[in-house]
């Protein structure tokens, strides 16, 4: 608990320095009460704003326990009649928000939204303002993600001025945009809340999780020097990219890399397992079962399907191919992305461009399952190890001359597994190596972000555990996922690091005309080379 020095109490009295007459439509600063009333789980706490507290005394905040009939509710008098206006809080989430809103006048039931700012479960902000009461998308403001951690308290703003939208965190600007529909719906009947909305996004009141404090709506644009402030100032928020990486690659020589390999992999490990439980093969048995086959011509091609890693009997559907001919073969894992799946990754006219085919019909033992889509994509880590169990399992499969290549969310596979699988010789990484900075540029899913893992290192510094293996990126220039300078600059990491381990020519890159697809160009001779089949050949 952090209590005021009374002497300096009034030293910094807040006065709206833009020289408003008026008082602020709400000031809630919770000193153990709430001037709206309080619906459900809502307490009060002395853990309150950091940084010496807000200037004035400060001892209380709310908590909200995250339940849909929690709120601090104004009913429907209170409005913002203003394009003007600002509304600012400080805020703590308890965990990973989804869409938890801050403060709202919204209710899509009868078209009765007026404004909204919510925190995003990418760890961004997001302000709405409806002119009518309908909702427009290119009314809204976004934030790039990951401003906002659990735990620790910020200072949040939203102004409107005019048909300008504005977010703040901690003082500095981080989006702003000329909304396309100008003016503000104040005749509603939605009830002005903090802590929840009526209702918003369709799902409900999308109540708040943890601490707010010092709610303040004004009907002014408010500059930062206008704001609730705290004795010291507030940090500079960092973000979306991490300031510091936890484990950073940093070797100069072999040896401090292959350590650094170590340690990496065994957080990796950590961080799956946090979310994942893994299973040993003893106690969750490998099972690998062939449905009915199909004759491919050069392959016999089966619907197969495999025990994931988990207790609950969870099984994955695949694909399995088998050369005709005398093996043992060599064998590639072929991995789907985003909406894709193992037939996807057999289709020609897929944007896959059918590699797995091409992988079977060039000899190759080919394993292509058919994955869900899980909240952090590395939640699969376990059951890709499964697949190279497999393989290595198979009578006809060389278990020395095992590869694996996939496209987008399969890109993003095969770095993990290849990463910790050294069985596997050379990976194909097509349509996802970036750089941190470059995944953040754009609107990705955000299954990436496994908890803790976009503070470990640069994204891009993961597919140095693959070294001094193989490695080929495909990196095509109008990739609207993954911008090719942003590509670029994460190939030139990998290679310097590739040269810490003796191998800088063993990573390459593929970059040519087209958008997110696979391409096989550099990769089917690659991989012909390192397992020594004959994709390359096949037209
Ligand atoms: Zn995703």
């Amino acid at each position: 608990m952090r209590l005021c020095d009374p002497a300096t109490v009034w030293l910094g009295l807040l006065v709206l320095s833009s020289g408003a007459s008026g008082e602020p439509l709400v000031w809630e600063r919770f000193e153990n009460s709430a001037l709206g009333i309080v619906r459900g789980g809502v307490s009060f706490s002395n853990d309150v704003v950091g940084y010496g507290g807000v200037i004035t005394p400060n001892q209380y905040a709310v908590v909200f326990d995250g339940k849909p009939g929690t709120s601090v509710d104004y009913g429907t008098a209170k409005k913002v009649t203003s394009t003007d206006f600002t509304v600012e809080a400080f805020v703590k989430p308890a965990r990973r928000p989804s869409y938890d809103a801050i403060a709202a006048d919204w209710n899509e039931d009868g078209n009765q939204r007026s404004w909204a700012l919510v925190l995003l479960s990418n760890g961004g902000l997001r302000f709405d303002v409806s002119p009518d009461g309908d909702f427009y998308v290119e009314n809204k403001l976004q934030t790039p993600p990951r401003l906002i951690q659990p735990g620790t308290w910020y200072h949040v703003a939203a102004v409107s001025e005019g048909q300008v939208s504005r977010i703040y965190v901690n003082g500095r600007e981080v989006a702003a945009t000329t909304r396309a529909r100008p003016g503000i719906f104040s005749g509603d009947e939605a009830n002005l809340k903090i802590g929840a909305a009526d209702r918003y996004a369709t799902d409900g009141p999308r109540p708040f999780h943890g601490s707010l404090d010092e709610v303040r709506i004004t009907e002014q644009a408010l500059r930062p020097a206008d704001f609730v402030k705290t004795k010291e100032d507030m940090p500079e928020v960092v973000g979306p990219v991490p300031g510091t990486y936890e484990m950073p690659f940093a070797a100069t020589g072999k040896e401090d890399a292959v350590a650094w390999q170590e340690r990496a992999r065994k957080r990796l490990f950590e961080l799956v397992g946090e979310q994942q439980p893994r299973f040993s093969t003893e106690e969750v048995a490998v099972d690998f079962q062939f449905g009915e086959p199909e004759d491919r011509g050069a392959y016999t091609l089966y619907k197969a399907s495999f025990q994931g890693n988990n207790k609950e009997g969870t099984r994955y559907p695949c694909l399995f191919a088998i050369p005709q001919g005398e093996g043992p073969f060599p064998a590639m894992l072929c991995i789907h992305g985003h909406g894709g799946s193992a037939e996807a990754a057999f289709d020609p006219k897929s944007i896959y461009h059918g590699f797995a085919d091409r992988f079977a019909r060039g000899g190759y033992v080919v394993l292509a399952p058919s994955f869900p889509h899980r909240e952090y994509c590395a939640m699969m880590l376990w059951d890709l190890f499964r697949c190279a169990d497999i393989l290595r399992s198979r009578p006809e499969v060389d278990p020395e001359r095992m590869g694996v290549g996939g496209l987008s969310m399969g890109g993003e596979w095969t770095m993990w597994i290849a990463a910790c699988d050294p069985r596997l010789k050379v990976a194909v990484v097509s349509g996802w190596m970036c750089t941190t900075d470059g995944v953040f540029s754009v609107p990705n899913c955000v299954c990436w972000e496994l908890p803790g893992f976009v503070d470990l290192m640069d994204v891009c510094e993961v597919h140095l555990l693959i070294a001094p293996r193989r490695v080929l990126f495909e990196s095509a220039e109008y990739d609207t996922c993954f911008p090719i300078r942003h590509t670029k600059e994460g190939y030139a990491r990998i290679r310097a690091g590739y040269k810490v381990f003796g191998a800088e020519d063993a990573a390459s890159q593929d970059v040519w005309p087209a958008g997110h697809e696979w391409h096989g160009v550099v990769a089917y001779p690659l991989v012909d080379e390192v397992l020594g089949g004959r994709a390359a050949e096949v037209e």
